[in-house]
């Protein structure tokens, strides 16, 4: 486990035995499909390799990121698992994807042509097919899975490990779009060859079992991010990040606080000064908006987020309860992820992956 300094004022805790606990939640829900795990911008913001280490002493044997570089910082740590790239072949990198075993995700016709010109002579070259269903970001259009029906010796040479799709609103159990790409996933299957499929990510686990297929993709899920919204979080909460009270100023006058004087103090109060700021990754839009969590008592967030910085007004609680050197919890706790999200109007997945390089970060279970 690594230690945090005495030093470090706010700590970033990684519960690993809560992200194992989540992945064995996921994989009870899916019968016998497989479950991998999404990594993705190092793992959502939690440190790629201490998630990835953790999972895979958990059984979890593939994994997906989005970029080259990404899947290549995988690859030096762990070199027999599944690793699937979601953005696909360049013919100036396919050479990097074959000698390191790394599967693309083939987006278009263009890319299936430069993995399988390098397969000319050598053992098929494994490969994702992924078929756009409804999110018309990545993916061959049903023009293009229907061009490869006609044709298929542009397969020749390639080995479809996993057909997939990806969902656009997986989070909403009731949009009918959600069974609209079940069915043209389904459709755009029968024009390829047999291969096992993919369609859900995290929400779409939870969507029911016409969902799984073959291989679910997690990320959020694992990481604490309710996958149903509007309903109670079936996940552990896997991130905490806390820091102590440097400062409490006692205000007898009116006065304003931080900068653009953006918060006014009319009658005696009492503002306290946490070290997190944006830089950390607290956003900068929670600035009388945030709350943050001393014991169980919630307390907002006054003025602006500075960079390092950011004031609460404690005036509600007794002295001795917000003093210098009391840990106040701004995610995790009193606080859950997706509330906090809420109150900066975004989503936890931008909560995780902006937590600040600087935030010292201790590691807690996952069997080591
Ligand atoms: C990021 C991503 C996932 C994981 O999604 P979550 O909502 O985090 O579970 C799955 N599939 C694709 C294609 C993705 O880009």
């Amino acid at each position: 486990m690594t230690r945090h300094s005495e030093r470090a004022d706010a700590q970033l805790t990684v519960d690993l035995d809560a992200l194992t606990r989540n992945y064995r939640l996921l994989k009870s829900r899916i019968g016998g499909a497989r479950c991998a795990a999404v990594v993705k911008a190092d793992a959502y913001g939690l440190g790629m390799h201490e998630v990835v280490s953790a999972l895979i002493r958990d059984g979890c044997d593939s994994f997906f990121v989005a970029t080259l570089d990404e899947a290549m910082a995988l690859r030096e740590r762990v070199p027999g698992v599944f690793v699937g790239v979601f953005n696909g072949v360049t013919d100036a990198h396919h050479k990097v994807f074959k000698s390191q075993s790394l599967i693309p995700v083939i987006n278009t016709l263009g890319q299936l042509a430069t993995w399988r010109a390098q397969a000319s002579g050598s053992p098929p070259h494994a490969a994702i097919l992924h078929v756009d269903t409804g999110m018309c970001r990545l993916g061959l259009t049903s023009g293009e899975v229907a061009l490869l029906a006609d044709e298929p010796d542009r397969l020749n040479g390639v080995d479809v490990v996993l057909i997939m799709s990806h969902l656009a609103c997986a989070d909403d159990a009731e949009q009918p779009m959600n069974n609209a790409q079940r069915e043209a996933f389904a459709e755009a299957r029968k024009r390829l060859p047999a291969a096992p499929a993919s369609l859900a990510n995290s929400s779409g686990i939870f969507l029911g079992e016409a969902y799984h297929f073959d291989l679910v993709r997690p990320g959020a899920a694992l990481y604490g991010i309710n996958p149903t919204p509007g309903r109670p979080n079936p996940m552990a909460e896997v991130v905490r990040l806390r820091a102590k009270i440097i400062q409490v100023r006692d205000v007898d006058r009116p006065q304003t606080v931080g900068y653009g004087a953006a918060h006014r103090v009319s009658g005696p109060s009492r503002i306290a000064t946490i070290p997190v700021g944006y830089a950390d990754g607290l956003l900068r839009n929670l600035g009388g908006r945030g709350r943050a969590a001393i014991g169980e008592a919630l307390v907002p967030i006054v003025g602006r987020v500075s960079m390092d910085l950011v004031t609460l007004d404690v005036t509600k609680l007794p002295a001795t309860a917000a003093r210098p050197g009391v840990m106040v919890d701004l995610i995790g706790g009193p606080l859950s992820l997706d509330s906090v999200a809420e109150s900066a109007g975004t989503i936890g997945y931008e909560i995780l992956t902006r937590l600040g390089q600087r935030l010292q970060r201790q590691y807690v279970g996952g069997g080591r």
